[in-house]
């Protein structure tokens, strides 16, 4: 005979996860796979504490949005790693009054991220599905401040350029001209670079005096920027 006890725990067990779950598990991962591992801008730890993951993944991975993991979000692309998206935030140094240029929208997450701090995100999608679909759960989710264009990466967004920072979530052979031709004076990008199968690595580039400076962060490893310099 099965008690009553046993069963209202099963009952408990098999609730789905709640707001409040989820909440706490973002406030776990935040602190245990971001803050842990040396993220310390306030700012940036708001925005990961703040932006739904699970709200960026498809519904079967939504179990999965608080490990620190990339995650499958289909057409063969991914949602970044929490920490990654984190790291590369923070390394652009983001201001409330800065307009950001991301390359490789993706679901939308890092964008989320970024209009949480800054006045003004632009982000570029090359697969039309994911770029269609982003532009709309970002609208939903009440971000009004970013702006989603399906279309090729590799030339920036000339009408809205120049701007203060560039975040590109797919990794490039080399550097995209057009990226450092629309990056402010002054202004950072974060990259990733090398090629499809071998070692990337994260690049920062600053722009001083029109001069480019560029430093390495750490290996990683991003789907490919693809398209080339087409259009
Ligand atoms: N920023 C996303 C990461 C998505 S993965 C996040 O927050 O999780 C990188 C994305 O870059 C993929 O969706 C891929 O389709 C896109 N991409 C690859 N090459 C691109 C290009 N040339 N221009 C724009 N997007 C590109």
């Amino acid at each position: 005979m099965v008690s009553p006890v046993s069963l209202l725990l099963l009952f408990i067990l098999l609730l789905p996860q709640n707001g409040d779950d989820y909440k706490e598990k973002r406030e776990r991962m935040v602190k245990q796979a971001i803050a842990a591992r040396g993220t310390s801008d306030r700012a940036v730890l708001k925005a990961m504490r703040t932006v739904e993951r699970h709200l960026f993944v498809p519904p079967d991975q939504a179990a999965y949005a608080y490990e620190d993991n990339p995650l499958p979000i289909g057409s063969g692309q991914t949602i970044s790693q929490p920490y990654m998206v984190a790291f590369m935030t923070e390394v652009i140094e983001p201001g409330p009054q800065m307009k950001v240029l991301e390359i490789g929208t993706g679901n939308g997450y890092q964008a989320a991220v970024l209009a949480e701090i800054v006045k003004q995100v632009y982000t570029i999608e090359i697969i039309p599905e994911l770029g269609k679909a982003a532009a709309a759960r970002l609208k939903n989710l009440g971000y009004a401040n970013v702006e989603v264009k399906v279309g090729n990466g590799y030339h920036g967004w000339e009408a809205h350029a120049p701007f203060d920072a560039i975040v590109v979530t797919a990794a490039a052979e080399t550097v995209p001209p057009p990226l450092i031709q629309q990056l402010k004076e002054g202004g950072r990008m974060v990259i990733p670079v090398g090629p499809e199968n071998g070692t990337q690595t994260l690049l920062l580039l600053r722009k001083k005096k029109g001069k480019i400076s560029t430093t390495k962060l750490m290996p990683v490893l991003f789907v490919p920027f693809t398209g080339g310099d087409k259009e």
